[in-house]
């Protein structure tokens, strides 16, 4: 079997993986904020981690995925008011939206998506143990984790914690025993979610929430925690923290942190008014170009989306599928050597893994022998479906109104018309298939289509 290897960020270092139990590698990632549809900089680490999930199993065949909701937090508080429906009403409906999004990127279903408010208590039973062991004081209806007691918090930001001393400007709250504390429960307002507890009426913070339910649903320690690169201070150091006070051990063995999302060149910002929504983008382009541009870029390298990235993945998904459609027969269990994996094997080597689909697409188009070509696109389908592309039977359909039969006959019509030298009868056909948004191309391997679209 290929080993796999990933950059730890909690190591600094590319090191091979190695599972606590290879017959069921454990992996969780932080999941959206559900008060709106995610930007584009988040749907990047659901991509990116969908294709270690399509990896592992690949590799373990057992893999337990776990990809939370956040369900409660004073955005959502926010934007339920503002919109004057119950907070449940709002977070369902933007879990609603998000699923189907992350269907159009064909995203797989997470073996577990928990939500954080169906987890209170065991929230509250990693706070008491926090609190038993010292890790945790409540006071004026606030428990708050003492961060001075752990003598390695920053070993995954590696920062000191002189470092991260607020700065004057941030005012601290009077009741922290020291200002680097951070909340593990809070007291609610009036008018605010708010679950009782031993320490009165309130919510968590936000941070508990992972520690809770990664324990819950993979163990106190398991194997992979992923998660966007702006996630590892301070939220992913303080559910180190956390599962360290609580349980004494550390929480994932591998941490696994994709690049920031720039859109031309700049961060995305309210001021700038540059923010691309999911929902946004999907609505103009195909779920597939995304989810390839999306895996573009190598995870850890920051991506720079501009229009033309997105151009270059539509044309690409062009070529492959038009290749696709050249065979006659694809068959299932075809023999051969990965090197999709072996890319991917690779610290998630998501751009090599790509190109390999085009190498072989090249060899698609080179080839006149059909049984050649049916062997060819047979591996490309199955090399593809590793990185969750070409999945599906009607890419050139997608805005086109004719079916794929219907076009296909159309092109033995006019090769037809065209070898019986009537040029007239050829042209017409090809008008046609214009008319109906479909483009012929002649090369010396026969004619390819393709829609003219997005
Ligand atoms: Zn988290």
């Amino acid at each position: 079997m290929t080993s796999l290897r990933l950059y730890n960020s909690l190591t600094n270092k590319l090191e091979k993986f190695e599972p606590i139990d290879p017959t069921n590698v454990r992996m969780y990632a932080c999941g959206p904020t559900v008060y709106s549809s995610p930007h584009i900089g988040n749907a990047r680490p659901l991509v990116v981690f969908d294709v270690l999930f399509r990896l592992l199993k690949q590799l373990y065949g057992n893999v337990t995925y776990v990809r939370n909701l956040t369900d409660v937090d004073d955005k959502i508080n926010r934007r339920a008011y503002e919109r004057n429906i119950s907070i449940k009403e709002l977070t369902d409906e933007v879990i609603a939206e998000f699923h189907k999004s992350t269907d159009r990127l064909n995203v797989l279903s997470p073996t577990y998506e928990p939500r954080a408010t169906f987890h209170i208590k065991e929230m509250l039973d990693i706070i008491n143990l926090l609190i038993k062991n010292e890790y945790a004081y409540v006071v004026e209806g606030h428990v708050l984790f003492r961060v001075k007691k752990l003598s390695n918090y920053g070993q995954l930001s590696k920062r000191s914690v002189e470092d991260m001393i607020p700065g004057s400007r941030v005012e601290v709250a009077p009741y922290k025993e020291d200002p680097l504390d951070f909340v593990l429960w809070k007291p609610s307002k009036e008018n605010e979610p708010s679950w009782d507890s031993p320490f009165g009426k309130g919510r968590p913070g936000w941070h508990i929430e992972c520690s809770a339910m990664s324990s819950k649903y993979l163990g106190r320690q398991f194997d992979i925690h992923a998660g966007g690169q702006d996630l590892i201070f301070p939220h992913h150091e303080n559910e180190i923290a956390q599962n360290f006070g609580a349980f004494g051990c550390l929480m994932a063995n591998y941490w696994v942190h994709n690049g920031l999302l720039l859109v031309d060149n700049q961060k995305m910002s309210k001021s700038l008014g540059n923010i691309i929504s999911l929902d946004e983008i999907l609505q103009k382009y195909d779920g597939e170009i995304i989810r390839y541009v999306l895996l573009s870029t190598h995870y850890q390298k920051t991506l720079n989306w501009t229009d033309q990235i997105v151009n270059q993945a539509k044309s690409a998904l062009d070529r492959l599928y038009g290749a696709l459609s050249s065979a006659t027969k694809i068959s299932e269990d075809v023999d051969f050597e990965s090197k999709v994996i072996a890319a991917l094997c690779n610290n998630l080597n998501t751009s090599l893994a790509l190109q390999q689909l085009l190498e072989i697409t090249d060899q698609i188009y080179k080839t006149d022998n059909q049984t050649e070509k049916n062997r060819l696109c047979s591996i490309l389908k199955k090399e593809a479906s590793i990185l969750g592309l070409l999945f599906r039977t009607n890419w050139f359909q997608r805005e086109a109104k004719l079916s794929e039969d219907e076009i296909r006959k159309l092109l033995d019509e006019r090769q037809q018309a065209k070898l019986a030298k009537d040029f007239q009868k050829a042209d017409e056909v090809r008008n046609y298939l214009l008319e109906n948004r479909i483009k012929i191309e002649d090369t010396k391997n026969g004619p390819v289509w393709k829609v003219i679209s997005d």
